[in-house]
């Protein structure tokens, strides 16, 4: 049970209330920071909804420390080791990703409907939910902020090179660039390049490379450097 989070519910309202009856009051202060518009209605919706007993609040925290803790990009950072370590795997991955992942014990919720993609020398993935924020949760865990944004949202589909250089990525004009977007039916995982000189690593060690946004294909993976650890 998360205490912050649940005693938050109770004092949210009272916080935003508090912050206005201090600015009146004086102003050579720090002011509070009142939690966004959206954080406070899902906070009044959730408590409303609990107070009727519509749901079950220890239900609640559970779903989200699973989330939060349980899982995340570390679950398809080992799907893609296996992937690169594993040439039948890969196949069995790109032919039939709900399947080849559930090979790995990861649960099908919000993936069973899965396609990976593979990143090649020759053709780059970008994954982007226009329309609000689909995302592959059993293998990535929740949605980075910016894949939420209207701007990433309408971007990447409109900008796509572009956004991949904000990104940091550099695609050169001989690189096909793809853009999937996601739906509730179907979810997108992006099996980026092995790195080269990476030949010599564990599988372990491999999955300690990937990125979540190398799986989003906003990122390309690097060796780590001389001295760094993996
Ligand atoms: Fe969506």
């Amino acid at each position: 049970m998360d205490r912050t989070r649940r005693s938050f519910l109770g004092t949210a309202g009272l916080a935003a209330a508090g912050t206005v009856n201090a600015q009146e009051a004086a102003h050579d202060h720090e002011h509070q920071a009142v939690p966004s518009d959206p954080t406070l209605r899902v906070k009044a919706l959730e408590s409303l909804l609990v107070e009727k007993g519509f749901v079950d609040p220890a239900a609640l925290d559970a779903l989200i420390d699973r989330f939060e803790h349980k899982v995340g990009p570390r679950n398809g950072a080992r799907v893609v080791a296996r992937a690169w370590v594993d040439p039948a795997y890969k196949r069995r991955l790109l032919a039939d990703a709900p399947s080849a992942i559930a090979e790995l014990g990861f649960s099908p919720y919000q993936g069973e409907h899965m396609v990976v993609y593979e990143n090649t020398p020759k053709v780059h993935n970008l994954v982007v939910c226009t329309l609000c924020s689909c995302y592959p949760w059993s293998l990535l865990g929740l949605p980075p902020v910016w894949y939420k944004s209207s701007a990433y949202r309408s971007r990447a589909v409109i900008d796509p090179a572009g956004v991949l250089r904000e990104f940091g990525v550099e695609l050169t004009d001989d690189v096909e660039l793809r853009v999937w977007d996601s739906t509730a039916e179907v979810r997108y995982l992006i099996l980026p390049e092995r790195p080269v000189g990476s030949e010599h690593l564990s599988e372990e060690a491999l999955a300690a490379l990937v990125t979540r946004d190398s799986m989003v294909g906003t990122a390309k993976i690097a060796m780590l450097q001389t001295g760094e650890k993996a």
